[in-house]
């Protein structure tokens, strides 16, 4: 009965993507983590898809911002607006009388200030109660790893601005290594590259397509092309080029080394008792960059480990606050020190 009264709310606070999880709905909301912001009176205009629309043409009083973009809050007061809206979207219908219960998935490497700055901006928001967890534990949890097993498991989260491995066993992470190359690295390499080679000029949105259409980490079984469109910057023109596969390859070769090599440091660091566990197990990989054609092909050949992509690798740290909440009796020792 009184499940009809509360809400419990999972949020993943992601650096290209915020999910929403309500209790008996599902998963409510799943926007791009962008705000809209006019600059005249830093009033908040839209966030999501319909901020992400305005970004790189909007009019001069009109910036849209990602706040989390590299993995730490840029700013704190849009943190809080765009979990105001989040909180109020999720209670649409607002039959409940009491405050919700909410569980955020933060970056591990988030600071006090920052840990504090997002749990006062959802007790703002209305919240009864907020708990922060780790991104890599809500992950795994969300993909349905025991980590309450005393034997380690890996898991590599590639999201927008940052990748995060880390070890887990225990309720704990035992160790944790992050990079600030995800996603938007690639598609800066990309952009760079067609610049470099072609002089051609491309913007975000159409370099994470050729990226999502032909990017690779691995030579494919048959490579594949693309039309790209662009300005050419010697003549100032639109201008259109095929491109193939493998020279995209090329282009993403730095930041997929870049996370290739975070593996690495990460496996040395593991202790050996858990890399023993990690041969049987494997490697799980999820976040939205785990997509990437090929990567998991290359880091089995690197690590010499089985990998595996999670399924809706976009979902899983959501689906984890979810199972937190379901359960706190079972996951409260997964939750950062947080306060009520
Ligand atoms: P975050 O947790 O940081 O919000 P996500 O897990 O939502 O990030 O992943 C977003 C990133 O995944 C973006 O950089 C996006 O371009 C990338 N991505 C999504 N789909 C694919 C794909 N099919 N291939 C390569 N990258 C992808
Ligand atoms: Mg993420």
């Amino acid at each position: 009965m009184f499940g009809l009264l509360s809400s419990d709310i999972g949020i993943d606070l992601g650096t290209a993507n915020t999910l929403v999880h309500v209790s008996g709905r599902g998963i409510v909301v799943n926007e791009p983590s962008v705000v809209a912001v006019d600059r005249r009176n830093n009033k908040v205009l839209a966030i999501g898809s319909e901020a992400k629309r305005m970004l790189g043409r909007t009019p001069g009083e009109v910036i849209a911002i990602r706040p989390m973009k590299d993995g730490v809050i840029a700013d704190f007061q849009l943190v809080e607006s765009l979990l105001t809206k989040l909180i109020k979207t999720a209670q649409k219908y607002p039959l409940f009388f009491l405050r919700p219960r909410i569980v955020i998935g933060v970056p591990s490497g988030i600071t006090e200030v920052e840990k504090r700055a997002v749990l006062d901006a959802a007790r703002k928001a209305g919240a009864r109660e907020v708990h922060l967890v780790a991104e890599p534990m809500a992950a795994a949890i969300g993909m349905g790893i025991p980590v309450e097993d005393p034997s380690g498991s890996m898991v590599i989260d590639i999201g927008g601005g940052t990748s995060e491995i880390a070890v887990i066993a225990l309720y704990g992470i035992v160790c944790d290594t992050s990079v600030r190359v995800g996603g938007d690295e690639m598609d800066e390499a990309i952009i760079s590259y067609l610049k470099k080679n072609y002089n051609l000029l491309v913007g975000e949105s159409m370099a994470e397509k050729i990226k999502m259409q032909i990017g690779a980490a691995y030579p494919l079984e048959r490579e594949l092309e693309m039309e790209v469109k662009g300005r050419d910057l010697v003549q100032g023109i639109p201008h259109t080029l095929r491109i193939s596969s493998a020279e995209i390859r090329e282009a993403l070769a730095e930041p997929v080394n870049a996370i290739v090599e975070a593996v690495r440091r990460a496996l040395e660091q593991t202790p050996p008792e858990l890399s023993a566990d990690l041969m049987d197990k494997g490697i799980v990989m999820t976040g939205g960059g785990a997509q990437l054609r090929g990567l998991d092909e290359l880091l089995r050949r690197e690590t010499n480990l089985p990998v595996n992509v999670i399924d809706d690798p976009m979902v899983c740290v959501c689906k984890g606050t979810a199972r937190i909440l379901e359960d706190m009796g079972k996951y409260y020792k997964v939750l950062m020190d947080s306060q009520r």
